[in-house]
């Protein structure tokens, strides 16, 4: 790609929206330089707000085709265990051209709103009898090829996955697909450093018991010293119960009591955890992985946002199961829930005149890319150019300035302001539209239509 160089109407730098701000980007797809107050020049116009793109910290996107499916009461109740049994039963149909032409939709979707980078948890490996593909890295390869189709920046995490439950229980059929040994795992993981960033990402502590998942971190370790690692924990009241039966500790104090927990870490969900807990992974640099729309939908639980602002704790946010692919949606109820909890309004922005949509977006965005170990989530000299340009002639935007405009993209309307999106300095959505939409909805349909089949 060539050096370009670009005149925003305005842009977020920081916590400030800065007038005519012109951005110059290297040949590697990085910002070179910034110059707000910049005279018209040569350089072409983006016509409105430029802010950093959104890093999608948590994504299964192949759970992208099973949205809506799992939304049938069930004979007693209903509950996040019989949602994955639906799951297990939908992914036994998928075929590695599935999974490909359904992650390049995710990501797709995903950009049109604003997620410019992905860390793909990726626990799909086998054949659905279990055994390993002739090409041991068959569906990871599969994501690459979607990724580079969608040209969203991609953050691959190999998931290590061993046990049905805690204190090693075998395994079920429906979770066969998953199950690698160390040497299968580290080969996985060695194969696909070689095309895209990784990361390592031991399932949970019900799927990884204790020597594997001190093995995994030294894995991680000898991948860089700044190798991210993910793992879900404490998602479910079920799960933290089990885990003090287990250990006779909560998950997210066994976790921080037996592993090198730090900014390299990314702990998704962490819905369950005390006040102690919740102090430590704060201090401890982590990210808390907030998948808020998932998590509503998988009837999770509540994470307690508001304390662990107050401790200094970082966070980003994930599409997860991808029932929404906005991060908009997820951003706007992080906020409403804890407005719902509290009956207050503006309650993860504290300081007085501080505008929450800015401050929601630029701490995920910044705690995004630190779970992702992608330079970016900001507007600054040496980051990725994953740039976001919102539409000011879209209604919800038409006569806000400054930081109001992002309050009116948080917290109003339903169709995305966003216009153009650019990641790593090549433009992947112009006007409002994917550049491959056709193509990758096309495939898409081909492959929903083969599955409501074959289901
Ligand atoms: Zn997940």
């Amino acid at each position: 790609m060539h050096a370009a160089s670009y005149l925003a109407d305005s842009a977020l730098i920081g916590a400030e929206v800065l007038d005519g701000v012109r951005i110059d980007i290297d040949a590697d797809g990085r910002i070179a330089a910034l110059h707000p107050g910049a005279a018209p020049g040569d350089v072409a116009r983006l016509a409105g707000l430029v802010v950093p793109g959104l890093p999608n910290l948590h994504c299964h996107a192949f759970q992208r085709a099973m949205a809506g499916l799992a939304e049938r009461a069930g004979p007693e109740g209903d509950n996040f265990w019989r949602w994955r049994e639906v799951m297990y039963r939908f992914l036994a149909a998928l075929t590695p051209e599935d999974v490909q032409a359904i992650a390049a939709q995710t990501y797709a979707e995903g950009l049109c709103h604003g997620y410019t980078s992905a860390a793909e948890f990726h626990y799909l490996h086998n054949a659905p009898d279990g055994t390993a593909y002739a090409e041991p890295a068959e569906l990871a390869l599969r994501i690459v090829a979607a990724a580079e189709a969608a040209g969203v920046g991609l953050t691959l995490l190999p998931v290590l996955y061993r046990h049905g439950g805690f204190g090693a229980a075998p395994a079920a059929a429906g979770q066969r697909r998953f199950l690698l040994d160390r040497d299968g795992f580290a080969a996985l993981c060695g194969a696909m450093a070689r095309h895209v960033p990784i990361g390592i990402a031991p399932h949970s502590l019900r799927a990884v018991g204790p020597d594997d998942l001190a093995w995994a971190c030294e894995l991680a370790a000898a991948f860089g010293p700044a190798t991210p690692v993910h793992l879900h924990v404490a998602e479910q009241a079920q799960e933290v119960a089990d885990c003090l039966a287990w250990s006779g500790a909560r998950p997210v104090a066994w976790l921080l009591d037996h592993a090198p927990v730090d900014a390299r870490w990314c702990l998704v969900h962490a819905t369950h955890v005390d006040g102690d807990e919740c102090a430590r992974l704060a201090a401890s640099g982590a990210v808390a992985g907030l998948c808020q729309t998932t998590e509503a939908n998988l009837g999770d639980g509540i994470f307690p946002l508001r304390p662990y602002l107050a401790a200094g704790g970082r966070f980003g946010v994930g599409s997860d199961s991808n029932v929404s692919a906005s991060p908009v949606e997820e951003l706007r109820w992080l906020e409403y829930v804890r407005r719902l909890e509290s009956r207050a309004r503006n309650v993860t922005e504290t300081r007085p005149g501080a505008s929450v949509g800015a401050s929601l977006l630029a701490r995920a965005a910044s705690g995004g890319a630190q779970a992702l170990g992608r330079p970016a989530g900001t507007l600054a000299v040496g980051n990725m150019a994953d740039l976001v340009v919102l539409d000011p002639a879209h209604p919800a935007l038409i006569g806000r300035h400054g930081t109001a405009l992002l309050d009116a993209w948080v917290f109003s309307g339903n169709t995305t302001p966003v216009a153009h999106v650019m990641v790593g300095g090549t433009w992947v959505v112009r006007n409002g539209a994917h550049v491959r939409g056709p193509a990758i909805a096309a495939s898409f349909a081909r492959t929903m239509r083969r599955l409501a089949a074959a289901l």
